[in-house]
């Protein structure tokens, strides 16, 4: 349990809402929370979600295990008392980023039923949806391209989860995606509606989604080798009023 260092400090209320927050970007702020074992699927389904929730127009932020591991968690490593720093850390980022009006996906392994109900704790009822990537150990075992099983099967690899290191399930996971069996279209699919069911995107005429009119993107190649966003992909709804920081003025509205 994380030791409170500080004394002599006051929440300091502001005065914009969450509320107020999201409600310029047309959607809710939330954050959805992928967890399961390691190659079960969270950074795929998490960053093809997000590539349907952006072309949608929403505002959107991958928060995903490894990359946190290169910045904010580099000091942490996969003992418990460092897993459960790892999750309460990105939940509370995930929190502040859900608070500011984002939908947040969280792509971690987060093993321990108690730290994922602490990250949820932070966040108001129906604003934290827990999305279990449910693969059997067997199918992530084959799926292994970075080939950590093989190494923790090996040895050479401590506390891996799902071999020498525990993982425990969700019980009241808001929506089990099985993405041993379906394929990423799919659970990309129930997850979109069970976000438009749950109020927290609108329910937007748009072309339904399907195989040929969503050509999910592999793993973010453009932006892994530029770390830009591609330049021919437009900005898309309400994030274009502000694209250059502020506008010089306010758009005029059409008079009546
Ligand atoms: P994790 O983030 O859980 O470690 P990754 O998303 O990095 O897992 O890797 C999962 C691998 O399984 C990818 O190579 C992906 O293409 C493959 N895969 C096959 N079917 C699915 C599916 N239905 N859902 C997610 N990933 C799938």
């Amino acid at each position: 349990m994380t030791k409170e260092k500080a004394t002599n400090i006051t929440w300091h209320a502001g005065t914009v809402t969450a509320e107020e927050r999201a409600a310029i970007k047309g959607h809710r702020g939330a954050v959805l929370w992928f967890t399961g074992l390691s190659a079960s699927g969270k950074s795929t389904i998490a960053c093809a979600v997000e590539q349907v929730l952006n072309q949608r127009g929403c505002h959107t932020y991958v928060l995903d295990g490894d990359n946190i591991r290169h910045g904010l968690n580099k000091n942490l490593g996969f003992s418990p008392e460092d897993r459960e720093e790892n999750i309460r850390r990105i939940g509370e980022v995930a929190h502040l980023f859900a608070d500011a009006g984002l939908i947040v996906m969280v792509a971690f392994i987060s093993p321990y039923a108690k730290d994922r109900q602490r990250a949820r704790e932070l966040n108001p009822p129906g604003k934290f949806v827990e999305i279990y990537c449910n693969a059997p150990l067997a199918t992530c075992e084959t799926r292994d391209q970075k080939g950590l099983y093989k190494k923790a099967r090996a040895g050479l690899l401590k506390e891996f989860t799902g071999i020498d290191a525990p993982y425990e399930p969700p019980a009241n996971a808001e929506l089990t995606v099985d993405t041993g069996r379906m394929t990423v279209l799919e659970c990309v699919n129930g997850i979109v509606a069970y976000l438009k069911k749950n109020g927290i995107i609108p329910r937007r005429t748009r072309p339904a989604l399907e195989s040929s009119s969503l050509a999910l993107r592999s793993s973010q190649s453009a932006e892994r080798s530029t770390g830009r966003r591609p330049r021919n992909r437009p900005i898309p709804g309400p994030a274009r009023a502000h694209a250059g920081i502020i506008p010089r003025r306010r758009q005029s509205k059409p008079r009546s």
